[in-house]
């Protein structure tokens, strides 16, 4: 047994949404909790979605009414939050008769209004489309209806870093290799990724919530057999220089009867995706395929006067649902498989409980952290109530984000709007830890010199500094494509100049 082991009472597996938002929850109630993440935070599924806030309109087709009601109203709570990285949006369905009646539609968009409390979101209407629509002119009616765009990178670590501030250690690039029951308890061995030493930890419960590696940490990590099998499904998306400069997004019916968003991203972009592959191979490399690039070309141009192909495909991204694999139902198309989540919790007489989480999405993370929590509550006698819904995540502390960036610019007039933007919609409120203190009254921009080296396209060594000292980013690609999305805009030479930087930093 080795001498320096750290005591826990909970050790969470896995720092996507899931695992950071249990992580927040217990820590926040009391409990010691350390949580250990393979790569970076949300390097999996968790910085791989749609980045909707969303009900789930097209759920309702598949009679998962309890699920949709869940997260309408998981929507609203998750919205008042965290104004800086999510937000309401719009969304546009053209009409195709051929694909799903008037009638249907209206009753489902009737449902997605009513089925929960709404308060900060408008509701549905029919539209017609003007001659200065984006779309095609046989496009002449559609619906419009409501719900949330979501940074998905960025709820996470907002998370990791409200369960640190609740005393929750956080280790990035640190697989669990061995967990263990003995004599009550779980002996765990972590192992960081890039020095390949161990620690060890004792634990009182242990939460496996490695998302699509649920199962095989099961098979490899505890030795045991998985309670639950996971349907792995693929989705992937692309990114386009924009197909239309109006603020809303579209939902495009297609003729298998998927559905595919096209979303307005980074200012300059369209986002559009996705799509529902099985997966059987390791979900560290998922990768879109030329197929599905063409596939969601083709659904775009169906709808759109602007017409793309691969050629126009900027960036791409895939990942994985770990879906619950549906039992008597296998044989269902992918895109049928419940979007809802469960969790199991295995406690032996005398034996340590094991938490496992199966499914689920970004919108009910919240409430299956919860939910998580309360079902561990019955081991721990000193665990306070659940908080999460009332508490802004860090930074979010505001009211909106005109009214904060009018506040900034106030405090540092020699901001360009376009950081000042940035920054309110990645940070909040937490943008002034790396403002300079002091004010500049003058419109002559002396305060980005404070700011220390540009890296390119208003990426200042300040944040890099903050970014490497409080937000866990290791290496460029963890600040240009998961604590920011400035790997859209940076060329070879900026990123190799920024990953230069961070290596030296690490070497100090
Ligand atoms: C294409 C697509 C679109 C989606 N769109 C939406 C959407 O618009 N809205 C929505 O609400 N939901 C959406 N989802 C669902 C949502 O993204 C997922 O439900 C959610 O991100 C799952 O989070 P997770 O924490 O369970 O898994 P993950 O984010 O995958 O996290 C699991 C983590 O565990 C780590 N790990 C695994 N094994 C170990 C180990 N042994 N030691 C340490 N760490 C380990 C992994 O590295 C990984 O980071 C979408 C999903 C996909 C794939």
């Amino acid at each position: 047994m080795p001498t320096n082991v750290t005591d826990v009472d909970v050790l969470v597996i896995g720092g996507g949404v899931n695992g950071v938002g249990i992580a927040m929850d217990g820590a926040g109630r009391g409990l010691k909790v350390a949580l250990c993440e393979m790569h970076d935070l949300a390097s999996a599924t968790s910085s791989n979605s749609s980045k909707l806030i969303h009900g789930g309109l097209r759920y309702l087709e598949h009679y998962e009414f309890a699920l949709v009601k869940k997260a309408l109203a998981e929507r609203e709570v998750l919205l008042a939050n965290a104004p800086h990285i999510m937000w309401p949006l719009r969304f546009r369905l053209p009409h195709q008769g051929a694909l799903r009646p008037a009638w249907m539609l209206r009753l489902g968009l009737y449902l997605y209004d009513h089925l929960a409390k709404r308060s900060q979101l408008p509701s549905s209407h029919s539209v017609r489309f003007s001659t200065n629509s984006p779309l095609k002119s046989s496009f002449t009616k559609g619906f419009e209806y409501s719900d949330g765009w979501v940074d998905d990178a960025r709820l996470v670590v907002l998370c990791a870093m409200a369960a640190q501030q609740h005393g929750a250690e956080i280790k990035p690039r640190t697989a669990c290799i061995s967990a263990q029951r003995t004599q009550g308890v779980w002996q765990v061995i972590l192992e960081n990724a890039d020095t390949h030493t161990q620690q060890h930890y004792r634990a009182k419960v242990l939460i496996n919530a490695a998302g699509p590696w649920a199962s095989s940490v099961f098979d490899k990590v505890i030795e045991q057999a998985a309670p639950q099998q996971l349907r792995l499904v693929k989705g992937s998306h692309i990114v386009v220089p924009q197909l239309h400069s109006q603020p809303q997004a579209y939902i495009l019916q297609h003729i298998d009867h998927r559905i595919v968003f096209v979303i307005p991203y980074e200012q300059h972009f369209s986002l559009i995706g996705t799509t529902d592959v099985d997966y059987q191979g390791d979900p560290a490399q998922v990768a879109i395929s030329t197929d599905e690039i063409d596939y969601l070309c083709q659904v775009a141009n169906d709808h759109f006067s602007q017409q793309i192909s691969a050629k126009d495909v900027v960036w791409s991204y895939a990942g994985v649902r770990p879906l619950i694999e549906a039992g008597q139902a296998a044989g269902q198309q992918a895109q049928t498989a419940s979007r809802d989540y469960r969790f199991t919790v295995d406690a032996p007489q005398g034996g340590a409980p094991l938490l496992s989480v199966f499914g689920g999405k970004l919108t009910t993370y919240r409430l299956l952290s919860e939910d998580a929590v309360n079902a561990i509550s019955p081991y721990f006698a000193h665990i306070s109530a659940p908080w999460t819904k009332d508490a802004t995540l860090p930074g979010g502390d505001f009211s909106s984000q005109p009214a904060l960036i009018a506040q900034l610019r106030q405090h540092y007039p020699w901001l360009n709007h376009s950081e000042l933007q940035r920054w309110v919609r990645s940070y909040g409120r937490l943008c002034v830890e790396f403002l300079p203190k002091t004010q500049h009254s003058n419109h002559t921009k002396p305060g980005y010199q404070a700011l220390g080296e540009h890296f390119g396209c208003g990426l200042y060594q300040a944040e890099v500094d903050y970014l490497m000292r409080q937000e866990w980013a290791y290496n460029a690609n963890d600040i240009l494509w998961r604590r920011t999305k400035l790997g859209l805009s940076f060329n070879e030479q900026q990123i190799a100049r920024l990953q230069q930087y961070m290596q030296a930093k690490h070497t100090l």
